[in-house]
């Protein structure tokens, strides 16, 4: 018997009928899923009425937990990678696993669907033709300010991740590197409270100072194009 397949399943990154007809297909047909979250993903599984064992990788137990996942693999069994959101691997656990099981010589297979990078930039109204995605900045200032002042020259539209509670600080951090620039902040994306707003960096400032940031987050900028475009 030969080696299983590595399948690396697209999940919602918030509205649950944003999953593929395939991911579903997929995840019906693995032997067992790997997730961040058993009770998060389980509820993403009942509701599309999958029954399937589920075994956790994440990032604290990543080293270990991919041993396990190839020696399935490697017994030929099928597993499906999912996170709790979005794509496997794009600021999520991921790459550990995925260059495991290519150094093992299995084969691993997308099954693409959402990320939220790919989501907001495809609303924000910025340059889509070349882009560059910088997912999380360092927490500390210090650290993300060194990271921000290394984009000084870059023309390509920036895509950023960013926690609610870092926001402001974030927010902040990039007006004192870059000036008072044009932003898109895209807010929840998919689910009931989605909010897209396209303001200078001191007007999202002023928002999110009067109203707490709630949710998760897109921050995207373009330094060569300032024009700024309504709602
Ligand atoms: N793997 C995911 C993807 O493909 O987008 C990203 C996971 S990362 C741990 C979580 C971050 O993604 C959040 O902090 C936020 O910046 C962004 N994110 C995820 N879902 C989002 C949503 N519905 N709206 C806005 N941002 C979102």
């Amino acid at each position: 018997m030969g080696f299983g397949k590595l399948f690396i399943v697209s999940t919602p990154i918030g509205h649950l009928a944003d999953m593929t007809y395939r991911a579903v297909e997929t995840l019906k047909s693995v032997a067992v899923i790997a997730c961040e979250d058993t009770r998060h993903t389980g509820i993403l599984l009942s509701h599309y009425g999958i029954d399937k064992p589920l075994t956790s990788y994440f990032e604290h137990n990543k080293h270990f937990k991919s041993r396990g996942i190839i020696n399935r693999l490697t017994r030929g069994e099928d597993v499906a990678l999912v996170s709790d959101a979005g794509t496997p691997g794009i600021s999520d656990p991921g790459y550990r696993v995925i260059h495991d099981a290519i150094d093992a010589g299995i084969e691993v297979v997308p099954v693409p669907g959402a990320s939220a990078a790919a989501a907001a930039l495809s609303v924000s109204g910025l340059p889509t033709d070349r882009f560059v995605f910088e997912g999380f900045l360092p927490p500390k200032t210090a650290a993300r300010t060194k990271r921000l002042a290394e984009l000084t020259q870059e023309t390509r539209t920036i895509i950023l991740y960013e926690s609610p509670h870092r926001l402001c600080r974030a927010l902040r951090d990039i007006q004192a590197v870059f000036g008072d620039i044009f932003m898109v902040c895209a807010r929840e994306l998919t689910k009931k409270f989605q909010e897209i707003r396209r303001q200078k960096v001191s007007a999202l400032i002023a928002h999110f100072e009067e109203t707490p940031a709630r949710g998760e987050f897109v921050l995207l900028f373009n330094l060569r194009t300032q024009r700024e475009l309504s709602p």
